[in-house]
């Protein structure tokens, strides 16, 4: 059983090496991050801390959204 699942990002540039699709993202340590399958750049998703904020956001309303 792997680790973590990895799936390709399309048309994702590396920053280190330039080449495309060669991005993989998975999650370690529950932090979502991005890795060059070429030259094993790593980087955390910068995409990662929006949803992140965004869910926090969501929580926010669920939480003040009266029931009644
Ligand atoms: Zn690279």
């Amino acid at each position: 059983m792997s680790q973590s699942k990895r799936r390709f990002i399309a048309g994702a540039k590396c920053p280190e090496c330039s080449l495309t699709d060669t991005m993989v993202v998975f999650i370690e340590h529950n932090v979502e991050k991005v890795e060059c399958v070429k030259c094993g750049h790593q980087m955390v998703q910068p995409e990662g801390s929006v949803q992140g904020a965004t869910r926090q956001f969501e929580q926010v309303i669920g939480v003040f959204t009266p029931e009644d």
